[in-house]
């Protein structure tokens, strides 16, 4: 999963095309070990450039939500939806939505989810298992 893709050349043009397309959800990995969804020169955490580009799975948790009832335009036929930071499995955290979240009944944080690519804008994620009715999760 986390072998590179890229050698190490990448751009940040190449980066938001490959998730904004849905064809894949590039990461960078640094050879101290860092995995970050945030196109850069360098690592983040040591300053080296080391960089290797990897492909991340989309799964992760959500560690914070903040739920919109107010759109901005492009946004304007999904309220109200979540507006997340996901923890990736393979590390990285990534800024994204969840559609149809009206209250933390439905997403809150520690919530498993994956990348959705979708023709909506930004990076969209959607809950992994949703609880039937009324129900929450073991
Ligand atoms: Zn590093």
């Amino acid at each position: 999963m986390l072998e590179p893709t890229v050698p190490t050349v990448h751009s940040i043009a190449e980066f938001r095309t490959a998730y904004e397309d849905g064809q894949r959800l590039p990461g960078l990995r640094s050879g101290c070990g860092f995995v970050t969804a945030t196109w850069g020169l360098v690592c983040p955490r040591c300053g080296k450039a080391d960089l290797s580009e990897v492909d991340l799975s989309g799964r992760g948790r959500v560690v914070a939500l903040s739920i919109q009832h107010v759109p901005s335009d492009e946004f304007l036929n999904e309220v109200p939806y979540a507006y997340v930071i996901v923890e990736l499995e393979e590390g990285g955290r990534i800024a994204g939505w969840v559609a149809g979240v009206a209250d933390e009944s439905v997403l809150s944080i520690g919530s498993r989810v994956h990348w959705a690519p979708s023709y909506k804008p930004g990076v969209q994620f959607a809950r992994d298992d949703p609880s039937p009715e009324g129900g929450s999760a073991p």
